[in-house]
């Protein structure tokens, strides 16, 4: 049975299930959500307003048994940046997706009774609506509880907490792992897009769906098994991420001069070992954690952790560098139990770690708490943003409007979204992806700390500006195609070094849908939504003046290599002449 589109319209509580329109059916995860977005969304509309929608839809080879394959991508007009966002996760919510034949779903309008929340139940052919007043003001995992009671335990639920019934700019939406802990939509506010329409959390039925078809299984094996050979044999997705989690990245750029430490004034951080990738294995395994998991299944790079305290309860898992980096050298914080457990608290109410953290170390600069104050930083999070107070929602609404509530110059944002963990000015390539992106400052969007720092796809000069701009482009552009295809981010190390591995993810992609689509077919499509997403941020209202690093970074010199931000706009604006 061939897939459907799902649409749900919150105003008069209805849905239809609608025939995939012809331009559309070879897309998936980031190119359709993005495609939906820009044909659907007035770029002019009020984010948490009736016209704004959250469109969620797997990848094109998630629910198969491809490695890597089960990301779900979250799309819609972000209230924290006012651009079009993508954001894309792990989880169960891909599969089952895929599974019961949902090419996307499509959430549309606001209810006209706004006094409580709902929750919607999707399963094959149905959505109910269901009033849900006894889930208000409940956080992530009592809701995630109450619904692996009430369904059975496969069932897919993504959920907000209270900032996100708050509408806060900095709330994500949170997605079941296989594991029953949580992955998020992280970036850009979704949360609060899905909070202005009332929704606390939607289901989908895990118990109908059917296996995906294949057009060719023994094409789509061979293929399969090369992919994930390539995956494992790489030194960066097959030791360095299962070793030590995306947090091996700590000491790598501590000692690159990269690592931005107290608010981006240095880029090195004199206490870097104690929140390092090596420090957090040490940890785990003295206290019977796991430093591998996958964020979902058939995930064979499994960067992913469980990671507990000294009595070996849990605390924390999908530990990212980012959130560790931003808590870290970002904010002061020497104690990493202490950052895990922040970064638990945060997955339980929903927060955008890396948005929330580089707020928190912005409140040093705005006198809220002292550098290094963590116990403090813990209470800002649990008692004033948790239950919405003054200083809470000010905490609650990002980095870009704390700077601007207390007059700071120093704001580490682009497009209104929260830099993250890769200091600009030492690792160029990843700077010119912060400010050309149309995401807002977004590390995924290309990732050049890729070939600046860790020479993979060959190498180029992190302090130098030669080449960093194509190197940007190029990984852009592949990074929209591989977020189509449902692939976590980090195949994209294989793909740069191992001659085999873009092929046979292409012939993947091909086996299923009997497709005979060709690598520039690929470009192509990544290529096209890059500068569909462009348009939208256009018409929204962005110019090339957006795409600008925030001024200090021109004037300031950061050491270790006193190195500024040393692009003119004309060399940025010819980011786009392709
Ligand atoms: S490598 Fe990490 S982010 Fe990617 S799918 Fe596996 S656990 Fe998730």
């Amino acid at each position: 049975m061939a897939d459907k589109i799902y649409r749900v319209n919150m105003s008069n509580l209805s849905f239809s299930i609608e025939e995939v329109p012809q331009n559309w059916m070879g897309l998936g995860g980031r190119a359709l959500t993005s495609t939906i977005v820009a044909a659907e969304i007035d770029p002019e509309c009020h984010p948490l307003g009736p016209n704004n929608k959250l469109v969620f839809a797997p990848g094109l080879l998630s629910g198969t048994t491809a490695a890597n394959s089960g990301r779900n991508s979250c799309g819609s007009k972000s209230p924290l940046t006012g651009g079009i966002k993508e954001s894309n996760v792990g989880g169960t919510s891909a599969g089952i997706m895929a599974k019961l034949g949902i090419k996307a779903l499509i959430i549309e309008g606001l209810p006209k009774n706004d006094e409580t929340f709902y929750r919607l139940h999707v399963t094959k052919d149905n959505v109910e609506f269901i009033e849900a007043p006894e889930l208000v003001g409940k956080d992530n995992y009592a809701v995630l509880d109450e619904m692996l009671e009430k369904y059975n335990k496969k069932v897919a639920v993504m959920s907000i907490a209270r900032p996100g019934e708050m509408k806060m700019l900095t709330a994500n939406i949170s997605v079941k792992d296989p594991g029953g802990k949580l992955r998020s939509h992280g970036r850009g506010g979704l949360g609060a897009v899905m909070g202005s329409k009332k929704i606390k959390c939607v289901t989908i039925d895990a118990e109908k769906y059917k296996e995906v078809t294949i057009a060719d299984p023994e094409k789509f094996k061979e293929a399969s098994k090369v992919f994930t050979k390539a995956l494992q044999e790489n030194p960066i997705s097959g030791e360095g991420l299962p070793a030590f989690g995306t947090n091996v990245l700590v000491n790598i750029l501590n000692e690159a001069g990269g690592l931005p430490t107290r608010n981006f004034r240095e880029g090195t951080w004199e206490h870097a070992e104690k929140i390092s990738g090596e420090t957090m294995a040490e940890n785990i395994k003295a206290r019977g954690g796991k430093t591998t998991h996958g964020c979902h299944a058939g995930c064979v790079i499994q960067c992913s952790q469980v990671y507990n305290d000294k009595d070996g309860s849990y605390i924390t898992s999908g530990f990212e560098y980012e959130t560790i980096w931003a808590l870290g050298a970002h904010l002061g914080i020497q104690d990493l139990d202490l950052i895990a457990k922040m970064d638990g608290l945060m997955d339980d109410l929903g927060l955008d770690s890396i948005e929330t953290s580089v707020a928190l170390g912005l409140a040093v600069d705005a006198g809220i708490l002292e550098y290094g104050d963590g116990q403090r930083a813990y209470e800002l999070l649990a008692d004033e943003l948790a239950n919405g107070t003054p200083l809470g929602r000010i905490i609650g609404s990002g980095t870009h409007l704390i700077g601007r509530l207390y007059g700071l110059v120093r704001v580490p944002t682009v497009k209104g979204q929260a830099m993250p963990a890769y200091e600009p000015r030492a690792v160029k390539g990843q700077g010119v992806t912060y400010i050309t992106t149309p995401m807002g400052a977004d590390h995924t969007a290309g990732y050049a700390v890729a070939t600046n720092i860790l020479n993979s796809g060959g190498h180029v000069d992190p302090l130098k500006k030669d080449g960093q701009v194509e190197l940007s482009r190029n990984l852009q552009i592949a990074s929209a195609a591989v977020d189509s295809t449902g692939m976590c981010i980090f195949v994209a190390f294989a793909a740069l070094d191992d001659p085999k591995c873009l092929p046979s993810l292409i012939d993947m992609i091909n086996a299923r849908f009997g497709t005979s689509l060709t690598g520039d077919d690929v470009t192509g499509l990544g290529a096209r939504i890059l500068k569909l997403e462009r348009d939208f941020n256009t018409k929204a209202g962005f110019t090339p003046a957006d795409d600008r690093m925030p001024e200090f970074m021109k004037y300031e010199s950061l050491p270790p290599h006193n190195v500024t931000w040393d692009f003119t706009n004309e060399e940025i604006d010819a980011f786009w002449d392709f």
